[in-house]
């Protein structure tokens, strides 16, 4: 698959069925209420909203009711009317609605669209009508309410929001929906909402005792638990055996720096906002580190290099902290510290494709890993009018780089999307957006080609010609952060996890105490085959016992009886219910070393 262009969601029949459904559910809400006022109601990600200003409350029961009425309404065949009007029409339209008055004048004005966001040109005042409803707009919009499935609009919930999202203002009440093409997406979408809230990191990561947040501790500063430290240790053996066979070499540095090194960088003062402020002693400015790479960068230029030596890959699991705002934080995907699977390679351009292309293969071999089947990279190149501003001031050099990068992508069948104006200060990025298990999208990380930060570090190379030359370097993290990726990976695999993964791989049940001692022996051997294993000897009986194993997602189960004690041997029975009686356990053993060594997705 070569370059892919996404359909734009503003121009797909998708976005049409949601604006128009908007509408439609604001006939019916002023129906219902004739007095009621009507706000803005534009498609979003998934769905639809409207806000209202109303004389009461909305109740399930009015839910209910206004999308009955939508449906008679859908089914009634109504045409969606454009018509453009002037401001002075458009006042008479809409003399009963205040808030749509104020839109008006905003038109009018110019600089803001009709649902007050800022504009670059005076718009034109368009209005939509169907049926007895009509409302300010410049669509887009189906033809007929018929080519909206009835049984494909689900309204959703009701919420408070402000007029203009400011708090001074009124405060109305938003009705969220949703409307796909079909009643089979529909449900497709109900079952997933229902899945995701069952998979959520948050609630799967305390039950699953992995991960936990204290308030005196601080917000967005997860604390790994016991179960959370095993994953880690498992994802950086996996990410060092990778590396080691793909030529990396390990590297520490500081949790803490100087402040010389970000102005060095230009962290400072550009990227301030992101940093925690700095601690000062002695006269110096210290601070915690937001990323590695200028840390990188002086390791690098430690001593001299030949063309010979290049690439250079230095790889870290590096901690950093990052200063999120407390209402952007969320669980494990939005957090103030986080352990990155960070790497820098600096190669000489004529290497650039075979790097970069070495970094893509560890994406795919982990994507395969973890089964992950949907997977998009978005290439963000720079925007032309941010030159000098939010972007390094070397055009050529952008243009080059994002030819180099488009180049590699094509070249390796890598499906890729391109977005202008979206790339990093110092050159351009690829944002990896992947889908789990359950069709749920996350942002897993970013790699960045950077043909800046090389120079202001005064790193180089001689040439094969003999002359200094300044190296490219790729910053890649294609296992993200430890708090993402098992973020994610709780939520993919519903804590169901590969036996390499899990906290636990094996419990030992004891049907009766007379079973203890060989529980423990059982336990003991294991253990010195490097599996990680527990005996449950509590007092509670063993179909409790099996249940706990159960809600901790253990992968095996091994009872023990009076009968498996005599004959040395063991009972399996294993997470997705299958059964084996009476196996020794030289058996299982095999079974379990082979999942483990082969990093199997089977039990
Ligand atoms: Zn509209
Ligand atoms: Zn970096």
């Amino acid at each position: 698959m070569a370059q892919q262009v996404q359909e734009k969601y503003e121009e797909s029949q998708l976005y049409k069925i949601r604006h128009s459904a908007a509408h439609i559910m604001a006939q019916a809400v002023l129906e219902l209420f004739p007095d009621g006022k009507v706000t803005i109601g534009p498609p979003v990600e998934n769905g639809f909203y409207y806000d209202f200003d109303l004389p009461r409350n909305l109740t399930p029961e009015d839910l209910e009711k206004i999308e009955k009425r939508m449906r008679g309404i859908i089914q009634g065949g109504f045409e969606f009317k454009k018509t453009i009007v002037s401001a002075e029409e458009a006042r008479k339209i809409f003399a009963n609605q205040p808030y749509k008055l104020e839109l008006i004048d905003g038109l009018e004005k110019g600089g803001l669209d009709e649902y007050g966001e800022p504009l670059k040109d005076k718009p034109v005042i368009s209005i939509y009508q169907q049926d007895t409803f009509t409302d300010l707009c410049r669509g887009p919009h189906v033809d007929n309410t018929r080519q909206i499935k009835p049984t494909a609009v689900k309204l959703m919930s009701v919420a408070g929001a402000y007029w203009r999202g400011d708090e001074k203002n009124k405060m109305l009440q938003r009705i969220y929906g949703t409307a796909w093409e079909s009643e089979q997406q529909l449900k497709d979408y109900l079952w997933q909402l229902e899945e995701a809230k069952k998979r959520d990191h948050r609630k799967l990561g305390k039950e699953l005792e992995i991960f936990i947040f204290d308030e005196e501790v601080g917000p967005g500063l997860p604390l790994w638990l016991p179960n959370g430290g095993v994953m880690i240790e498992e994802l950086e053996k996996l990410a060092k055996e990778t590396e080691d066979q793909a030529g990396y070499s390990r590297v520490r540095t500081p949790n803490l720096t100087k402040e010389d090194l970000f102005l060095r960088s230009g962290h400072l003062p550009y990227y301030a906002e992101s940093m925690y402020p700095p601690m000062e002693l002695e006269g110096v400015k210290y601070y915690v580190k937001p990323m590695n790479c200028p840390m990188h960068h002086k390791i690098f230029a430690a001593k001299p290099h030949s063309y010979r030596d290049l690439p250079i890959r230095l790889a870290e699991y590096g901690t950093c902290y990052r200063y999120e705002k407390s209402g952007e934080l969320f669980g494990l995907m939005r957090v103030r510290s986080m352990q990155m699977n960070d790497a820098h390679l600096y190669c000489a351009e004529e290497q650039f494709e075979q790097e970069f292309m070495g970094v893509i293969a560890l994406y795919h071999k982990y994507f395969k890993l973890f089964g992950i089947e949907k997977y998009i990279m978005r290439l963000s190149l720079h925007g032309k009018a941010g030159l000098g501003k939010k972007y390094v001031d070397n055009e050529r050099l952008w243009i080059k780089t994002e030819d180099m990068v488009r180049r590699a992508m094509t070249n390796g069948n890598v499906p890729f999307v391109e977005v202008e104006d979206e790339a990093a200060f110092y050159g351009p990025k690829i944002d990896v957006q992947i889908w789990s298990a359950i069709g749920k999208e996350f942002t897993l990380a970013t790699n960045q080609v950077d043909f800046a930060q090389p120079a202001r570090f005064d790193l180089k190379f001689t040439n094969k010609e003999g002359n200094e030359e300044v190296p490219l370097c790729i910053h890649r993290a294609p296992l993200s952060t430890h708090e993402r990726m098992i973020g994610f990976l709780i939520e993919h695999y519903a804590g169901n996890f590969p036996v390499w993964l899990c906290p636990e791989q094996v419990r030992v049940i004891p049907i009766t105490d007379g079973q203890n001692e060989y529980a423990h022996q059982t336990v003991k051997q294991l253990r010195e085959q490097g599996v990680r294993v527990s005996a449950d000897v509590s007092a509670q009986r063993m179909n409790a016992k099996i249940r706990s194993a159960q809600l901790m997602k253990v992968p095996y189960m091994l009872v023990v009886g009076e009968n498996e004690m005599k004959a040395g041997q063991v009972s399996l029975r294993v997470r997705d219910g299958s059964q084996q009686n009476n196996i020794s356990l030289a058996d299982f053993e095999t079974r379990i070393k082979d999942r483990i060594a082969k990093r199997s997705s089977e039990l």
